[in-house]
């Protein structure tokens, strides 16, 4: 092979995905290479593992999946799943650019998940606790009534079992595909959020890209201790529609979790590498008020 052969034959094999995406069409093996969406480099997928997919050069930290979240959480083997056949039937017959059973079948086969949220029983540096992520993957991590029963029903074992819950959330907001059933569950994760705080055992919340709507509106910040990673875009409405509202312009970084924290709104901006020994710091306080209770 002549060395233009070899440059030609190396430019095939580019690995290089965007977002974790593979390029459409291509017939390179996924994940190979990763494009960061922040600083525009190339980064190597094991590198990126190693890093617990926070960008090298940048600190951008990429999106996680659930059980991505769960097992950087977790004690290792500690996670028992809970309502793990939960999900959303459609109780409206709604239909808008496709009928929302696709696209429930459709999300359950690309994410291999019932809905938008996995809770599980698990501990964490040794507490136990009801341990929850969402899971953007699944129609926004949108809080559709089935979201919202997994998130109750695990504040309800918690309470039960006497025992710490520890969210990350992520979330477009409600699942608009289930109207009016959807708005409420903002009311009735935030009463069982009550309930376990009248149990004095503790909720930390860890609010990742993006938290948004129903979600931020509800469980996401009423924790005793509300964590954010770096970058993370939380707020209610998005920032083009505020602005068409009330016809301003928006700060810079408005809706950031550094915004936030500025603001009240977050007690900690937390770097994803230091997440699992800060929760564990936090449990070691907030739990002991439970034990004494
Ligand atoms: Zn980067």
């Amino acid at each position: 092979m002549s060395i233009s052969d070899w440059f030609k034959a190396r430019e095939a094999r580019r690995y290089t995905t965007i977002n974790g995406e593979r390029a459409a069409g291509s017939e390179v093996p996924d994940g190979v290479w990763s494009t960061c969406s922040a600083c525009k480099r190339i980064v190597y997928e094991g590198q990126l593992v190693e890093y617990l997919r926070v960008c090298p050069h940048c600190g951008h930290h990429f999106d996680l999946n659930a059980f991505e979240r769960i097992g950087l959480l977790a004690d290792p083997e500690s996670f028992d799943e809970f309502d793990a056949g939960v999900g959303s039937t459609d109780p409206l017959g709604f239909v808008a650019a496709k009928p929302y059973t696709e696209s429930l079948e459709s999300a359950r086969e690309r994410s291999g998940l019932t809905e938008g949220v996995v809770v599980g029983r698990a501990t964490v540096g040794g507490h136990p606790v009801v341990l929850g992520a969402m899971d953007f993957r699944f129609i926004g991590a949108s809080m559709g009534s089935a979201v919202g029963e997994k998130i109750a029903r695990a504040f309800e074992l918690a309470l039960d079992e006497r025992r710490a819950v520890v969210l990350c959330t992520a979330s477009g907001g409600a699942r608009m595909q289930e109207g009016m059933l959807s708005l409420m569950q903002m009311a009735k994760t935030s009463a069982t959020v009550r309930r376990l705080a009248e149990a004095r055992l503790p909720y930390i919340s860890v609010l990742t890209n993006p938290t948004m709507g129903g979600v931020t509106a509800s469980f996401a910040v009423v924790a005793d201790v509300v964590l954010a990673e770096p970058g993370a875009l939380v707020g209610f409405a998005g920032p083009r529609v505020i602005e068409q509202t009330i016809k301003q312009h928006l700060p810079k970084g408005f809706q950031s979790s550094e915004f936030l924290l500025e603001h009240g709104m977050v007690d900690e901006v937390v770097p994803r590498g230091q997440l699992t020994a800060r929760v564990t710091t936090l449990l070691d306080y907030l739990a002991r008020g439970g034990e004494r209770a």
